[in-house]
């Protein structure tokens, strides 16, 4: 027997009737041979940790553009938020840990360089969405354009992590949910770091049920998430809590999302990344190789090759390719 092989009894005796069990994983599109230490889940944590584009999110937006500041979010410190909190809801549920950490650390690998505006965009010049994104970065983009070639499961949990998706795991449904409470916990936190808010800004019937503070109201909601969900066939909060979750997270999209001081630069981003877009589709061979490749072996569309490469962009890269082909150079002697 192997170490998999009794990690995943284990599983068949621990884990709720409601969590997905490794070995009854739907597979992968291209069959593998199984590991002899880690079930398949875990081989896709490690997988997703270790690909190109989990590294490029130390320097994408998460609300806040190019912050100089040390201690705001970026999309990397966003994704291990999200992971902590579904480990936290997944262990007390007794759901499968492996799995949502998988989902909550691939979740955003397809967000735009600076945050929603560069979403917006790539979804102006084209059709964009992160969340389908983040699925073709581990199905087409990474490993060269070989892919990870991840289970169901977790492409599923990635794939459907939006409020509009419907996971087919409850895994996947505490990612999805534990995405928002990372947000609303610390974009917040960010935003009164800011100065764009302060705490007393928030509707006291908001804080009355939540907490007084940005820690207070994480940790409100997640005991609400565990309280309500075990022993469920699905996850979710009570309809009080539920509601001032998504009055505080309505507060933030009007106070914090679209406040004009901390979005101010925002149609720069919007023009630089549109600009680009432009740039690459008319000049295909200024395109890294890989992508030039896909351009010859693939039946995607050219705007769709372009979008990958863009897509994959940190902040500071898209900056550096847009003095490059658009601002002149000083003469060097
Ligand atoms: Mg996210």
């Amino acid at each position: 027997m192997t170490i998999r092989d009794q990690l995943e009894e284990r599983e068949m005796e621990y884990l709720s009737p409601y969590a997905a069990r490794s070995r009854d994983s739907k597979g992968r599109k291209r069959e593998e041979p199984q590991c002899d230490l880690r079930p398949v889940f875990q081989r896709d944590r490690d997988r997703i940790l270790h690909c190109k584009a989990f590294r490029r999110l130390k320097q994408k937006t998460q609300v806040f553009l190019l912050p100089e500041g040390d201690h705001y979010r970026t999309r990397l410190t966003h994704t291990l938020e999200v992971s902590q909190n579904a480990r936290t809801i997944a262990k007390a549920l007794r759901l499968n840990e492996d799995l949502v950490e998988a989902v909550a650390l691939g979740h955003d690998l397809g967000h735009t360089p600076f945050g929603h505006a560069g979403e917006r965009a790539l979804n102006n010049v084209y059709h964009f969405s992160h969340s389908e994104q983040s699925l073709r970065v581990v199905d087409y983009i990474e490993k060269e354009g070989r892919g990870l070639n991840l289970t169901w499961e977790v492409r599923d949990g990635i794939l459907n992590h939006q409020t509009a998706g419907m996971p087919g795991t409850l895994e996947g449904a505490v990612v999805r949910l534990s995405d928002k409470l990372a947000y609303i916990y610390h974009d917040m936190d960010d935003a009164i770091r800011g100065g764009i808010l302060t705490e007393e800004d928030i509707p006291a019937d908001i804080r009355d049920i939540l907490g007084n503070s940005c820690k207070a109201r994480l940790n409100t909601m997640i005991h609400d998430v565990i309280t309500n969900s075990m022993g469920s066939p699905e996850v979710h909060m009570s309809p009080g809590v539920d509601r001032a979750m998504k009055d505080l997270r309505k507060f933030m999209f009007e106070n914090v999302y679209l406040n004009p001081k901390a979005k101010g630069e925002e149609d720069k981003a919007v023009h630089m990344i549109e600009q680009l877009f432009e740039y690459y589709v008319r000049h295909p061979g200024a395109l890294p190789k890989q992508f030039k490749d896909a351009l010859a072996e693939t039946d995607n569309t050219k705007e769709q090759i372009v979008c990958d490469y863009i897509a994959g962009m940190t902040d500071p890269y898209a900056v550096k390719k847009f003095h490059e082909y658009f601002v002149p150079g000083a003469w060097k002697i």
